[in-house]
């Protein structure tokens, strides 16, 4: 988590020390916590320069504190699939850049076709990169594709951590799972438009998410690229891999069945 701190040169922090205050924060704030089990208390670890000065330069101070929301359910009109837009005009991130970094200035830039999207009637942008259009993420959400291999056996991809992209604690708890489960293959690759075109056209793609901390994941039912509407069969598949992910990371996240990530309160 101090990653993104030391790539923009705001000083070091000691984490434990923070999982405390946190700790102490929604105590004194469990008023707040939702008590409907789909709802949930966001939190929002904030770290900003302070340094009152126009010049460019690290921060000789800076402020760290921690936002609180009650969320509601993120599916409140029921579990339904978006729509992308794949644009190869834009890139989130790049070789070197800062898009394996939680910073605010990696969202500004990603607006306008966020809008332009939506314009067009997509709910997300999938962020493509590079000649060969790998499919890095949906939105600020990281990707996920479920799918059979042209010799039959079925895979669960995800993007890998190259720098282009952002290690989603979400990401990183559903490969566990997975790998844990153990019914298929798990890989962290490179995924080409080229390879989802061939597996949409073979009747191999089954299903594909999107996977983040707001909604743990989000089925993608369709794909607007090159002026065509590609349809996606995740909820035609039943988006049985997608809602496995969700019902058992919700139990882990709701207490109703143990783990070693819960944090006591
Ligand atoms: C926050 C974010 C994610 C998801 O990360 P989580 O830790 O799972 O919430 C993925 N991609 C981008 C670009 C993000 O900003």
């Amino acid at each position: 988590p101090q990653n993104p701190a030391r790539r923009v040169c705001l000083p070091e922090f000691d984490g434990q020390e923070l999982l405390e205050c946190i700790r102490a924060l929604v105590r004194l704030e469990g008023r707040w916590v939702p008590r409907d089990p789909q709802s949930s208390l966001y939190i929002r670890p904030t770290f900003i320069g302070t340094e009152p000065t126009l010049g460019v330069a690290p921060p000789g101070r800076a402020l760290l504190f921690v936002l609180l929301c009650p969320v509601g359910p993120y599916f409140s009109g029921g579990f339904g699939p978006i729509r992308l837009l794949a644009d190869p005009q834009h890139v989130r991130a790049w070789p070197g850049g800062a898009g394996h970094c939680k910073l605010g200035g990696n969202y500004g830039p990603c607006l306008e076709l966020q809008e332009a999207a939506r314009a067009r009637g997509c709910q997300q942008v999938l962020w493509l990169h590079g000649p060969e259009r790998l499919l890095t993420e949906v939105g600020t959400m990281n990707l996920f594709v479920f799918w059979e291999r042209p010799d039959g056996g079925q895979e669960l991809v995800t993007p890998p951590l190259d720098g282009l992209i952002l290690p989603g604690v979400t990401r990183q708890s559903l490969l566990e799972l997975a790998r844990k489960w153990g019914e298929f293959e798990v890989r962290e690759a490179p995924l080409a438009m080229g390879s989802v075109l061939g597996a949409l056209k073979g009747g191999r793609l089954r299903e594909m998410f999107g996977a983040g901390t707001a909604c743990v994941v989000c089925p993608v039912g369709e794909i607007l690229y090159q002026e065509q509407l590609l349809s996606v069969p995740t909820m035609e598949n039943g988006a049985k891999v997608t809602t496995r992910f969700l019902r058992e990371l919700s139990d882990i996240q709701y207490g109703r069945v143990p783990s070693p990530w819960a944090q006591p309160v």
